[in-house]
């Protein structure tokens, strides 16, 4: 941490400063120049708040410099995290597409949909059987009937299965028929439960929260990965802004800022970042040539018919048309999409 004081700071001043940073179990350096001295603290303290220091005489800054997270940090593992799933690598060189409804609602539709993902190369089968809703009196999902017809679909068709999971008491259930959890945005920062899922032996993907910080983000990474899970992938799905135009303000920004700060792989989810179907191309291509390792987007046999989310599901000759468009992008950025 480093603390720059005011130019009119006194000596005494100082020595105050210099006091309470070992009383807090700092080791200072001081430097002191022609108008203004600089305090630098060293010691790893992760519930320190800074403004304990903003608010004393003398005071004009401090900045933190090391990040409070820190297993899922790019500083404690340089390389890239690659997470083989029964095969299907992300984090690597392919950029892993996961395709499917917002929630499964029939036999008949999970199944159509499956056939048609997979004939176009996605690698995941996605869909919900556990819906979270911001009305109680919208459709809630299939449960556990819509987890069976999703595995068997997905089996099917040679496809891995990517669903929510809504709570603690959900985990050994979902885990039965998942390959990967899916953590909502709305669950971002419910850390008993993050605490729970560190203890899953299967992979986490972890949806950003609606007005959820890149570091509240990596904190929430950080209670699943302490907790022992080693594999969580983040994914980017939109944040809450000013902007009314789309459903989500889709940050992009945020695929190279985690690139930078974590060596987790990330996916980007275009249709609830931006919530407008003939904007998810678009919004899909950008986060390819932004770096994203995954992509994650919803498609319908029968858009207009949907329970949940109809607006922002492609058609599936949409999603063809999504894949073709990717791949060009992936290969002029050195990578593939199957
Ligand atoms: C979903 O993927 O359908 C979903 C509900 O996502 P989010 O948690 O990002 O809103
Ligand atoms: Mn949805």
């Amino acid at each position: 941490m480093v603390v720059v004081l005011e130019q009119h700071a006194t000596e005494q001043d100082v020595e105050r400063i210099i006091k309470v940073l070992h009383d807090f179990g700092f080791d200072v350096h001081r430097s002191t120049g022609v108008n203004q001295t600089v305090l630098g603290a060293i010691g790893v303290k992760p519930d320190f708040d800074t403004r304990q220091l903003e608010l004393l005489p003398g005071v004009a800054h401090v900045y933190r410099v090391t990040e409070p997270f820190k297993l899922a940090s790019r500083s404690f593992k340089p390389e890239n995290s690659v997470f083989d799933i029964k095969g299907v690598k992300i984090g690597g060189k392919e950029i892993v597409v996961m395709a499917g409804p917002c929630a499964v609602e029939s036999e008949e539709q999970i199944f159509a949909i499956a056939e048609q993902v997979a004939k176009h190369g996605a690698k995941f089968l996605r869909g919900g059987g556990f819906k979270p809703r911001t009305s109680p009196y919208s459709f809630q999902g299939m449960g556990e009937e819509g987890l069976k017809l999703m595995r068997s679909a997905a089996d099917k068709f040679g496809l891995l299965v990517i669903t929510e999971v809504m709570d603690s008491n959900q985990i050994d259930l979902v885990e039965k028929y998942a390959d990967v959890l899916q953590i909502g945005a709305r669950n971002m920062q419910n850390f008993n439960f993050l605490k729970e899922l560190g203890k899953s032996s299967k992979p986490v993907m972890l949806k950003r929260g609606l007005s959820a910080t890149i570091e509240e983000w990596l904190m929430s990474a950080e209670y699943v990965l302490s907790g022992g899970n080693k594999q969580v992938i983040l994914c980017e799905r939109g944040i809450r802004t000013f902007e009314t135009a789309t459903r989500n303000t889709m940050d992009i920004s945020a695929i190279p800022v985690i690139h930078a700060k974590s060596h987790l792989p990330i996916v980007a989810d275009p249709s609830h970042g931006i919530g407008i179907r003939d904007k998810v191309i678009p919004m899909a291509r950008a986060a390819v040539a932004a770096g994203a390792d995954g992509i994650m987007v919803e498609v319908h046999n029968d858009p207009d018919h949907a329970k949940s989310d109809g607006a922002q599901s492609l058609f599936p000759d949409q999603f063809d048309e999504l894949m073709k468009q990717i791949r060009i992008i992936a290969e002029a950025i050195g990578r593939n999409v199957s």
